[in-house]
């Protein structure tokens, strides 16, 4: 048995593959002291492991300081959150030992972490992972598009909080490319290789595929009462960036008269007085059991966010994505790229535009999940991407680990 140190600050997307994978450590006799964000420390009561929490609030104020809208001032969000999250970790742990540590790649600042323990490092990876050179390239793709000014306050950002990080604790920040990713000695990535951008750039002892990361759903009376004699399209814009009433709105006039179910997740803080008068083919949720309503969905209208994609592909469900922010419209891109489905702007986009691609991806629907089914390769279907993880984090434990 060894005892893990798992970082983890960050949203649901970040912070769902690890449940199962926990889960499966601790059943393979591993100790595990977890922090997460306080607003999840519930998520895993199930397991017999120990959840510290760090201060939500304070985490998201400092990460959205310098408006998170373009990379540059996202790596400087991360950088600002590491007085929030490293000092608190530092205290608690001052006299426990700790045999590897598992963090984040975004939210957990794990390369400064790592520097104060000097312990084997996994990083877990929600999106998709990216080499320095692959990672320079797309920052520089960024700059174009950012005017002189903006760059040159991100630079001066940067700098500021870069000094300032080095001299209170005493490390390195070595370049944008650690803070955002924070490459470990091995990184465990919950994408299927199949679908990893450049897949070819990655080696196989620090970088591994496992797969999405999530249980079987049990069955839900939610999704037994759905009427599933008519296609059924799924629609949600996930947990995060789901505040566009105006595209809910633009899919109930488009999809209003066909003879279709529509189920729509559209987030915990609407009414239903907020969206156009709700069809009678539509059924609004704030939150609905995804994975088991995949398991009945002919096609996925999604903002392409990297859980729900794996979701949908597991499923062997096409999908229409529509990404909002962060990584979807790479995502979106991939999924377009492997003819897994197609994107559209969310905001460009007519009802009557969705309407015509729903009709269109409905019919050329075996032609989609053809192309899904190559996606998922042979260790995925003899396990659940959450064993292979554990199998992979085990093994690196006794190649990197003193017993
Ligand atoms: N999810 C769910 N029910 C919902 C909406 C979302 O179970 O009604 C889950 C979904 O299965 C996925 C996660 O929430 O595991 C959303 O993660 P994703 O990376 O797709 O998007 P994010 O919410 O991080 O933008």
């Amino acid at each position: 048995m060894s005892k893990i140190l798992f970082v983890n600050p960050g949203s649901t997307g970040h912070l769902n593959p690890t449940i199962a994978l926990c889960k499966a450590l601790v059943e393979r006799g591993e100790e595990i002291v977890y922090y997460a964000s306080d607003q999840y420390k519930d998520k895993f009561n199930h397991i017999d492991m120990e959840v510290r929490t760090l201060p939500t609030q304070p985490i998201i104020e400092a990460f959205t300081t310098f408006k998170p809208n373009n990379l540059y001032n996202v790596i400087n969000g991360l950088l600002n959150t590491v007085d929030h999250i490293v000092p608190q970790i530092l205290e608690e742990i001052q006299d426990e030992q700790y045999d590897y540590l598992i963090y984040d790649s975004m939210f957990g600042c794990g390369n400064i972490i790592s520097q104060k323990l000097n312990i084997p490092t996994i990083a877990s990876v929600t999106s998709f992972a990216h080499t320095k050179q692959t990672f320079d390239f797309l920052l520089n793709k960024f700059a174009e598009i950012l005017s002189e000014d903006e760059l040159k306050q991100a630079d001066k950002n940067f700098n500021k909080l870069k000094e300032a990080v080095e001299t209170k604790y005493d490390v390195r920040v070595p370049n944008r490319f650690e803070v955002m990713h924070n490459p470990g000695d091995l990184n465990l990535s919950y994408v299927m290789e199949n679908f990893q951008i450049n897949k070819e750039l990655f080696d196989s002892d620090r970088y591994y595929f496992a797969g999405p990361s999530v249980k079987k759903p049990q069955p839900s009376e939610f999704v037994q009462n759905l009427d599933t004699s008519k296609p059924l399209i799924y629609i949600s814009l996930g947990t995060v960036f789901n505040k566009n009433i105006g595209f809910f709105n633009k899919c109930i006039q488009a999809l209003k008269d066909l003879n279709i179910t529509v189920v729509t997740s559209v987030g915990e803080d609407k009414q239903l007085e907020d969206f156009d008068k709700i069809p009678n083919n539509f059924i609004l949720k704030s939150y609905v059991p995804q994975m088991e309503v995949l398991e009945h969905t002919s096609l996925f209208i999604t903002h392409a966010g990297m859980n729900s994609t794996n979701e949908a592909i597991l499923s062997g469900v096409p999908m229409i994505a529509m990404p909002q922010s962060a990584d979807q419209p790479v995502v979106a891109q991939q999924i377009e790229n492997l003819n897994l489905g197609i994107q559209l702007n969310s905001e460009a986009v007519t009802p009557t535009d969705i309407k015509e691609a729903v009709k269109t991806m409905l019919d050329k629907q075996d032609e989609y999940k053809r192309n899904i089914s190559k996606i998922i390769d042979n260790k995925q279907q003899q396990k659940p991407g959450f064993e292979l993880a554990a199998d992979r984090v085990i093994a690196f434990r006794d190649a990197h680990c003193k017993s």
